[in-house]
């Protein structure tokens, strides 16, 4: 057996490209190990949303480059490779600046990877064309956990002006409903309690198929599943979430109901700037409307801080939005300027450092508030809990809405439990079992 060590950054959507990898490579003789200092083959699954996850995928090159020269000293040949978004981004710039590195393959040749290995045993390898090898039935070596990674979709055609995505993912490519019903089927088989779909843009399913199957009707197929289990999916674009999908969740015994929904900015000057399709009224209706018809839903959210050009009064729109929309829960990040996009050229604009740690602070406090405003609404409550974790004789579970509750008992993980919420602190519930 030849041994992987593997290192995944950044999206859920990458965690399940290296399941995807490790189970593939599974059947060509690889296990993986988790001691950095004795593979055979090493990969960094790399992210390129912002510059500091780019860098943290060159530092691993780095440390394992150095492996590399020790092993070759005792006559051993080890392999190197990229993938992911900064290989698709960087291409063979990236077989320049590290001279030990072997193959650099983007997600598209993903399936391809068996045959790029052979082709690394003569020549160092860049496989970063548009391209789109087929999918192949291969096992998926899932991290143990009671939740199960399913991409539906991958790619994007929206191209945000701040985001890297349609040039490292590709324009958007769903995967058959056959398929994902097939593998959906092997997970609820193998024991997971909990299926998310991936996909850059999930409302976006089924364009690119024949019959143009929507993503409502999916989520139907997939609701119609025999088994005890729930759905989630990630990520949805504002603008493109219909009726039928809310309409979906809120009759669905399985779907969970929670809305991932990036926002952005609160600010229609700065929407406009980010290429983003709606401005802070229609937003503003899409979350009325969820919140309407879906009862407990939660609705979560992504923000940039400082994005080119943007003032002080365009922020705090940005603080104003979270507070009166009463998003439960934003993901926050300082703008970072990303190679081909159209933000990343407007280096005239760009905010000081220093300026976006601030407002990146701001940012953080007033989710904190909107987050412990959100878990006080369940204080008495009655709620279904996954139990996921266990620490120090306290069961970790999540509501169907996505809350973390910590509740003592005796479980075991993957059980459904009814717990009464007791009292809350910013990040999670506190439970008794009913
Ligand atoms: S919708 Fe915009 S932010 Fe999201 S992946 Fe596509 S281009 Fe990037």
């Amino acid at each position: 057996m030849k041994k992987l060590f593997i290192d995944t950054l950044g999206c859920q959507m990458n965690k399940s490209d290296t399941e995807r990898i490790i189970g593939m490579l599974s059947h060509f003789d690889y296990i993986v190990t988790e001691d950095e200092k004795d593979a055979d083959l090493y990969i960094v699954n790399t992210c390129a949303i912002r510059q500091l996850s780019a860098d943290k995928a060159y530092s691993r090159l780095g440390a394992w480059g150095k492996i590399k020269a020790e092993q070759k000293k005792k006559g051993r040949d080890v392999k190197i490779a990229i993938a992911g978004c900064v290989a698709q981004l960087e291409k063979e710039n990236l077989l320049k600046k590290f001279p030990y590195l072997d193959l650099v393959f983007g997600s598209q040749y993903l399936y391809e990877l068996p045959n790029l290995l052979k082709e690394i045993e003569e020549k160092r390898v860049c496989a970063t064309d548009n391209f789109n090898a087929q999918e192949k039935e291969y096992n998926i070596l899932r991290t143990k956990s009671v939740n199960a990674w399913l991409p539906i979709m991958e790619g994007c055609n929206n191209f945000c002006s701040y985001c890297v995505v349609p040039y490292t993912r590709g324009r958007e490519r769903s995967r058959s409903v056959e398929a994902i019903i097939n593998e959906a089927k092997k997970i609820i088989r193998e024991g997971f309690k909990e299926i998310t779909l991936l996909g850059q843009n999930v409302d976006s399913y089924g364009k690119t198929l024949e019959g143009k199957p929507t993503f409502a009707y999916l989520l139907k197929e997939l609701d119609k599943l025999e088994g005890d289990f729930r759905i989630r999916f990630t990520t949805s674009y504002p603008t493109d979430i219909t009726d039928e999908v809310i309409e979906t969740v809120k009759n669905s015994s399985k779907i969970c109901e929670c809305f991932h929904i990036p926002m952005q900015s609160g600010n229609d000057r700065i929407l406009h700037e980010m290429n983003r399709r709606y401005n802070v009224k229609e937003y503003s209706s899409i979350v009325k409307k969820i919140r309407e018809n879906i009862k407990d839903v939660t609705i979560t959210s992504d923000f940039i801080a400082g994005f080119p050009g943007e003032t002080d009064e365009e922020f705090y729109d940005t603080i104003k939005a979270i507070d009166e929309l009463e998003l439960d829960y934003s993901n926050t990040a300082a703008y970072s300027p990303r190679p081909n996009t159209k933000a990343g050229k407007m280096t005239d604009k760009f905010i000081p450092e220093e300026v976006k740690k601030q407002r990146l602070q701001i940012l953080n406090d007033k989710v904190k508030e909107m987050s412990l405003k959100s878990n006080k609404k369940y204080v008495g409550k009655t709620m279904q809990i996954l139990i996921d974790d266990v620490k120090e004789g306290v069961y970790q579970g999540r509501t169907r809405n996505n809350k973390v509750v910590h509740v003592k008992g005796e479980f075991k993980i993957g059980d459904f439990v009814d717990v009464e919420i007791t009292h809350v602190s910013t990040w999670c519930l506190f439970a008794n079992k009913k």
